[in-house]
């Protein structure tokens, strides 16, 4: 960072961060990533750290774009493991990159966000998500892209799609990157975008926090941290659609795969029995949500996301899951074994 303008904009790039991470419609424990460009380094958020930390914690890794780039091109794996491409100099905290930063080079804007919008990804997990987005977004410039792994996958897929004007991509079960040439411009857009694409959220009951404790017995299972978690369980059509599978590639690193959902009469003792591993979390219909004494922040955070995005989703539209073989190139990725270390979500 080597001119005073720079620095300014990596601090308000930095206040950015904090303020979206603190704000459960857009960002879920250490998911998203916000990125700045200065020159041939990239200033990118650390692998595993949480953007709502971004001021009081030294969260930005600088990376050299230009060989990260050349490696896409050439369909390299080495840019797959983008730290092999941080400025070690200004790193020394040693920090990795995100495993999203490929993406954010792809970007020619100076500012990219990526965030896990609840909004979006209620659209972008429905199979008419172009169609849907397109009535919402009129005429601006955006790109959907379909599922691929974080990492080089994606930014392959988006190599491909990008065209000059696009600063909107919509990332097919996964979420929303908006660029722009400042920062600010960047918080106009994002807040633009995700207003465009707001739907209400279906209401729940309350949920059966008494039944609930009775169903815990003397396991150490416990109420999600978020009261907003128990919709998943509660509204039909909620709990419907997160009983068929995993919807973005978070839910499956901090929760596992899908849903487990309590048939009637079972209590977690008998769940636990049935599934022969204790699940990160337990779906009771219509009373309510517990979470594993294991949990960490993170899968609480994305238990109540669950409830944020199934809550919005057409109920009547057809849904795209992920695969059986996504499902596992996730869970048996070294990148994310390295990000779920860091956030203590074993
Ligand atoms: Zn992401």
């Amino acid at each position: 960072m080597t001119s005073a303008v720079n620095a300014q904009e990596l601090s308000d790039l930095r206040s950015l961060s904090a303020r979206i991470g603190h704000n459960p419609d857009l960002i879920q424990a250490a998911g998203g990533n916000t990125s700045l460009k200065t020159g041939d380094t990239l200033w990118i958020k650390a692998s595993g750290t949480w953007l709502k930390d971004a001021v009081a914690e030294d969260i930005m890794v600088p990376v050299t774009m230009s060989p990260l780039l050349s490696a896409v091109q050439r369909r390299d794996q080495a840019a797959d493991e983008p730290q092999a491409f941080t400025d070690e100099a200004l790193n020394p905290r040693g920090l990795r990159p995100s495993i999203e930063t490929t993406v954010h080079a792809l970007m020619p804007h100076r500012v990219v966000l990526h965030v896990h919008c609840v909004q979006t990804i209620s659209l972008a997990v429905q199979a008419n998500c172009e169609a849907e987005v397109a009535k919402r977004l009129g005429d601006h410039r955006w790109a959907f892209v379909p599922y691929f792994r974080p990492g080089l996958p994606l930014a392959l897929a988006i190599a491909e799609l990008l065209r000059p004007g696009i600063d909107v991509l919509i990332l097919g079960n996964h979420g929303l990157v908006v660029a722009a040439e400042t920062v600010a411009e960047a918080e106009v857009l994002l807040r633009r975008i995700t207003t465009l694409l707001t739907r209400p959220a279906r209401r729940a009951r309350d949920p059966d926090l008494d039944a609930l404790r009775a169903l815990a017995g003397d396991s150490d299972y416990c109420l999600p941290t978020d009261i907003e978690a128990h919709a998943t369980a509660i509204d039909p059509e909620s709990l419907r659609i997160a009983q068929a599978g995993s919807l973005y590639p978070d839910h499956v690193i901090f929760l596992g795969p899908g849903s487990v959902v309590a048939n009637p009469g079972e209590d977690v003792a008998r769940v636990v029995e049935r599934c022969r591993v204790a699940p990160m979390s337990i779906l009771f219909p219509g009373i309510g949500v517990l979470m594993h004494g294991d949990a960490g922040a993170s899968a609480h955070a994305l238990q109540r996301c669950l409830a944020d995005v199934t809550a919005r989703i057409d109920p009547a539209a057809s849904l795209n899951y992920l695969t059986e073989v996504e499902t596992n190139e996730l869970v048996n990725w070294d990148a994310e074994q390295y990000r779920q270390k860091l956030n203590g979500a074993a």
